[in-house]
């Protein structure tokens, strides 16, 4: 009953303000995030480059970046002034610090971090790909990812991330290792714009849509086109710093779309400032 009452106030809140109709004539702006996944095997110096020519290209097109760092990256950029600096000045422009978690068996690399007792580990059955024990060392709990993650967000806290699935092809005990403090998931592979759903006490997800080739860019594109202001509708977009390093106007071309439909960059937002101001009606 609780629940549903505040599945019921929830969905109340979540109507957007009227939208600005700013020179698009009958077309309602909806707000959009754009998620950048830092991923555990890349945490190096030239995919760093990549990522500061990334926020440089995204503040000319007046887009936010969410980033969502696995501890690899924390832990690069907290042992570095030089990087540590640039992360704060990105803060203070606007955009957010968030997490990612690679569960066990992740296909793009496990990030050592799970609540799996690691005695467990030894008894751990068997994914996909054939592996019995995970290749990766065991680096601590999902408190210790909270902790350096927050590390690396303060003063501000980790609010947002993406945080996989339990691998469904493996014996490793099948359950969400979502962290305290964090409430809002940024989930899915190819999830067409919808509202925020509220799937916990406090914990939304928010859908992305993974883009890597102009043909993705072009998908959500034609999505965008047909969200719906009366449903609250958000568009998620999803990229590596790989996909950036390889194609960066693939990128580009969808920060020209956004600046086409929205040239004040005024529905261009963090995940954190979306779900804030939505909470906040
Ligand atoms: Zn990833």
């Amino acid at each position: 009953m609780m629940k549903f009452m505040s599945v019921l106030i929830a969905g109340g809140l979540l109507m957007p303000a009227p939208a600005a109709q700013m020179g698009t004539a009958n077309r309602f702006t909806p707000d959009c995030f754009f998620a950048l996944h830092l991923e555990p095997t890349t945490a190096n110096d030239t995919l760093f480059a990549a990522v500061v020519r990334l926020v440089e290209l995204a503040e000319r097109y007046k887009v936010k970046v969410t980033f969502e760092f696995t501890p690899q990256w924390a832990e690069m950029i907290l042992a570095d002034e030089k990087k540590l600096a640039l992360l704060r000045k990105w803060q203070k422009n606007g955009h957010e610090v968030g997490a990612q978690h690679h569960p066990m068996f992740h296909p793009g690399g496990w990030d050592g971090y799970t609540d799996v007792d690691p005695k467990e580990l030894k008894d751990t059955r068997i994914d996909a790909v054939g592996r019995s024990r995970p290749r990766e060392k065991y680096l601590g709990t999902m408190s210790d990812f909270m902790r350096l993650l927050n590390r690396l967000a303060a003063p501000e806290r980790v609010v947002t991330g993406a945080f996989g699935r339990p691998p469904t092809w493996s014996q490793v005990p099948a359950r969400l290792e979502f962290p305290r403090g964090v409430f809002y998931e940024t989930e899915g592979i190819h999830e067409p714009p919808r509202p925020p759903r509220l799937i916990g006490r406090q914990h939304w997800e928010l859908p992305m849509f993974f883009v890597g080739n102009d043909a993705m860019v072009l998908e959500l594109s034609q999505m965008y086109e047909e969200t719906k202001e009366m449903e609250g509708d958000i568009v998620g977009f999803i990229t590596h710093e790989f996909n950036f390093q390889g194609a960066p106007d693939v990128i580009e071309r969808w920060f020209k779309f956004l600046q086409s439909k929205d040239p004040e960059g005024k529905h261009n937002k963090t995940v954190s400032q979306i779900m804030k101001e939505r909470l906040a009606e």
